[in-house]
């Protein structure tokens, strides 16, 4: 004991010693952002505070900037979706983004929603830089966009580079990303840590990888829907020298910074919609981190004074897109949500309509198309973009009764959320292994024939093989014209009053 005392004064002095040389590094980031542009009410949660909302979020940022050294801004990607996005062409987004004063972001899948053309476009107008390393015209070493770019703020140089996964490309809209290919990016990724290593400080990797995110609204408390990081655990192993790995994509809130137990990279993304500001403080000394913290900042929306500049934007763009997007299409008695791994009612309803439309046997669409959900009462074109927000059109597949076993197979691994559906009825056993979950299937109230051919009405989307529903490619397939969002506005138009829900009971668990 009398021993301890005795050191203790070294320690502090030398403590001091240390802290006095070191440098602030602190490093804010989000991802996943999604157009979440106002706060969201955490319905979850007591008294259903709210959270998130970007001028609410830049406010916050900003306080931090005005009492810290060395702050960086980064994303992560998936900036894109959402009504205001949509007729924008992202612009809305981008022009946030530039207030913001953010330093760099990685590009997302959804940066692709209409096209890699217009994606372009956008990050080219931008004052920062928008990063993918591993993007290149196709067939060519070209690069689409900056593989990194060097930062100096008080004397602190960061290296930034930014990537995208296999996962993200290959639930881009395909037609978006025809003329692009994706590399791998692990043997990207170690030759740019080496050539930037010398003549920075940190090297910081922003990454749009690993499996996409669940969609729906409380995500964030529910522990059985978020995704693995494995994927930026494996490349942070299989690359040495990386100092912080940003993820995106996978929604998957990390609260405390993740090490890397084999080459100390600290691992770090938040839950998306900016609900949680990414805070991670770094020590310097030299070149090396002495001390490290972190957490996810809870955006309490009521906290936070809107910064005036983004509320003023939104407002901009609001206004000028309100004759366009807050027109009544009809009336819903019943509130249409959402469920990632089940049937659920707005699932169901935009299969019927997509049914109805087209007269098909069977309607399909991907729970993951499935965006915002349907508010009960008057419904504007501005809420169906919301829940539908993609350039997706109608399209009629020929199937067979074994492709459509197969597309349901692929909807019960779970790997995309649930497949929607109407006009069948399925049954089916999670317990099983993948690929055999289907239990029993009915079509227009008959047993399944694996020969005959049905026709089945669904989203351009995941007929081009989005979502890993490769199935779809070997059809034959008709293109039934209009949006997916049209289609459901002229079904509400036509109703005037959808007075009932749809009917439940058409992907039936075994127990
Ligand atoms: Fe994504």
């Amino acid at each position: 004991m009398k021993k301890a005392i005795s050191v203790l004064p070294l320690i502090i002095l030398l403590s001091v010693a240390v802290f006095a040389q070191t440098r602030n590094v602190t490093i804010l980031y989000t991802n996943d952002f999604h157009s979440a542009f106002d706060p969201i009410p955490a319905y979850w949660l007591e008294g259903s505070p709210k959270l998130g909302g970007a001028a609410h979020l830049t406010t916050y940022i900003n306080q931090i900037r005005a009492r810290e050294k060395g702050v960086f801004l980064f994303d992560t990607g998936d900036m894109f979706t959402g009504q205001l996005s949509f007729l924008t062409n992202g612009e809305a987004l981008m022009e946030m983004m530039m207030t913001m004063k953010y330093d760099a972001m990685a590009i997302g899948n959804h940066e692709f929603d209409y096209g890699a053309d217009n994606f372009e476009r956008q990050m080219n107008r931008v004052p920062f830089p928008v990063l993918g390393a591993n993007i290149f015209y196709k067939g060519t070493k070209n690069r689409y966009s900056r593989p990194y770019t060097i930062i100096e703020k008080d004397g602190v140089r960061l290296g930034v580079i930014g990537i995208i996964g296999i996962d993200a490309r290959s639930v881009a809209l395909p037609s978006g990303i025809t003329n692009l290919d994706f590399e791998d990016p692990i043997p990207i990724v170690r030759e740019l840590v080496k050539e930037l290593k010398p003549a920075v400080d940190l090297i910081v990797v922003l990454a749009h990888q690993g499996k996409t995110g669940p969609m729906q609204t409380d995500a964030e408390n529910r522990p059985e829907v978020q995704r693995d990081f494995d994927e930026d655990i494996r490349l942070t192993t299989e690359v040495e020298g990386i100092d912080v790995f940003v993820g995106g994509h996978a929604h998957r809130g990390i609260e405390k910074p993740y090490v890397n137990p084999k080459t100390g990279t600290l691992i770090v993304q938040t839950y998306g919609y900016g609900t949680r500001l990414g805070y991670l403080n770094l020590k310097l000394d030299g070149k090396k981190i002495v001390s490290s913290s972190g957490e996810l900042l809870k955006v309490w929306s009521d906290k936070f004074t809107p910064d005036a500049e983004i509320a003023r934007k939104l407002e901009y763009y609001k206004n000028l897109l309100k004759p366009k997007i807050g027109i009544v299409q009809g009336t819903l008695k019943n509130r249409l949500v959402r469920d990632y791994n089940r049937e659920s009612s707005l699932g169901n309803f935009v299969a019927d309509v997509l049914r109805e439309a087209t007269n098909a046997d069977v309607g399909m669409t991907n729970a993951g198309g499935l965006r915002a959900d349907l508010p009960a009462g008057k419904v504007t074109n501005g809420d169906v973009y919301d829940a539908l927000p993609f350039v997706n059109s109608l399209v009629v597949c020929e199937m067979t009764g074994k492709q459509i076993k197969e597309v349901l197979e692929q909807g019960f691994s779970l790997e995309r959320g649930m497949i929607q559906v109407s006009g069948l009825t399925a049954k089916y056993d999670l317990s099983k292994p993948i690929g055999q979950r289907l239990v029993s299937l009915e079509i227009g109230g008959k047993t399944a024939d694996d020969a005959k051919v049905y026709r089945v009405a669904t989203n351009s989307f995941i007929a081009q093989g989005g979502d890993l529903y490769q199935t779809f490619l070997a059809t034959k397939q008709t293109d039934a014209g209009g949006l997916l969002s049209e289609v459901v506005m002229k079904y509400l138009q036509e109703k005037k009053v959808v007075e009932s829900l749809p009917k439940a009971g058409r992907l039936i668990p075994a127990k």
